[in-house]
C-alpha cells in the first residue's frame, strides 16, 4: 500500500494511474477502522481498479471540542488493517494540509441540515461537506463508497454531488453489526463493559420496531421506542424518528419508503444507528 501525506503527491500518483485508464474507488473515513470501514473497502476493491482509502479526523464537523479531541487515532493498526485488507492507496493528511486558516464553507443543504442528526449537531454537516468536497476533488474518484450506518450522512453527500454536479457516483452499503447487534463504530471503544450491554437496546428496538412494524399506529410506536430506549439504564434518547427514507420528513400512513433513526447517549458516548423498514 502507498501512502501519502500530502494532496499533490496523491493527485499526481493518481493522474498516472488514470491515465492509464484505471478506475478509482474511494472511501473516506476518521480512522479507527473497524469491519463496517473494511467492508467498504471490500466493494470498493470490487468495483473499481484501485482502491483509495483516507483517514482524516476532519475538525470542522466537530460540534463538541471534546469529543474531537477524544476521538480514537490508533494509525499504526490502521495501517496494518488496510495492508491486510488489500488496499492501494491511503491518503492521511494532517489538519494543515487539508485546510487553510480560518477558511470559510457554507453549501445550502436545504431543510435536511435541520433535521435529526443536523438538528442535535448545527454545523455538523456543513463540516462534512466541506471535507467531503476537498477529498473528490483531491481523489476525483469514480465511485465512492459509504455505509447506511450514516443514513442522513448519505443524503447529504448525494444533495451535494447533485446540487455541484460532480463526477462521481455514490455506492451505499449496509451496516455492519457485532455479533449481539450493535452496529460497529469507532466510537464503541469509549463504551464501559455495562455500557456495552446497555448499547444493545438501540438495535434491540429497531428491530423489535421492524418486527411490530404498522403503518397505522406509527406515532405510537415512535414513542414506545423512544420510552424503550431511555427506559434503558445509562441510556439517553436524542431522537428516535420514523421517517420517510427519501426525505427524512416523519413518516405517514401513505409513506411508501420507511427508515427508522436513532440517536443516544450510552453514558458519555453519542451512538446512531438505524434499520430499513420497507
Ligand atoms: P467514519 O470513520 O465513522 O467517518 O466512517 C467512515 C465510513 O464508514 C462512513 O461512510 C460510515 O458510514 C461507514 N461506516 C461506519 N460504521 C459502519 C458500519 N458499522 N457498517 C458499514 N459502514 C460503516
Amino acid at each position: 500500500m502507498k501512502i501519502f501525506t500530502t494532496k499533490k503527491a496523491l493527485s499526481e500518483h493518481l493522474e498516472s494511474l488514470r491515465s492509464e485508464g484505471k478506475t478509482i474507488g474511494f472511501v473516506p473515513t476518521m480512522g479507527a477502522l473497524h469491519d463496517g470501514h473494511l467492508s467498504l473497502l471490500a466493494a470498493a476493491k470490487q468495483e473499481s481498479d484501485v482502491a483509495v482509502c483516507s483517514i482524516f479526523v476532519n475538525p470542522t464537523q466537530f460540534n463538541d471540542p471534546k469529543d474531537l479531541e477524544k476521538y480514537p487515532r490508533p494509525i499504526d493498526s490502521d495501517i496494518a488493517k488496510l495492508e491486510q485488507a488489500g488496499c492501494d492507496i491511503l491518503f492521511n493528511p494532517g489538519v494543515d494540509e487539508m485546510y487553510a486558516p480560518n477558511e470559510q464553507w457554507h453549501l445550502d443543504l436545504g431543510e435536511m441540515e435541520n433535521l435529526l442528526e443536523g438538528k442535535f449537531r448545527p454545523g455538523h454537516y456543513q463540516g462534512v461537506t466541506q471535507v467531503v468536497y476537498k477529498l473528490f476533488d483531491i481523489v476525483k474518484p469514480d465511485l465512492a463508497f459509504f455505509g447506511q450506518k450514516d443514513y442522513q450522512q448519505c443524503m447529504i453527500i448525494q444533495r451535494m454531488v447533485d446540487l455541484l454536479k460532480l463526477p462521481v457516483k455514490l455506492a451505499i452499503c449496509p451496516i455492519l453489526r457485532e455479533p449481539d447487534g450493535l452496529a460497529m463504530s469507532s466510537r464503541n471503544i469509549h463504551l464501559s463493559p455495562d455500557n456495552r450491554q446497555h448499547a444493545l437496546v438501540l438495535s434491540k428496538t429497531l428491530n423489535w420496531l421492524k418486527d411490530n412494524f404498522d403503518l397505522n399506529n406509527i406515532d405510537n410506536l415512535q414513542q414506545e421506542c423512544f420510552n424503550k430506549i431511555n427506559a434503558e439504564p445509562g441510556v439517553h434518547a436524542e431522537y428516535f424518528e420514523i421517517a420517510n427514507g427519501d426525505n427524512l420528513h416523519p413518516a405517514v400512513a401513505s409513506t411508501k419508503s420507511i427508515v427508522a433513526l436513532v440517536a443516544a447517549k450510552v453514558g458519555n458516548t453519542r451512538l446512531i444507528d438505524n434499520i430499513i423498514i420497507s
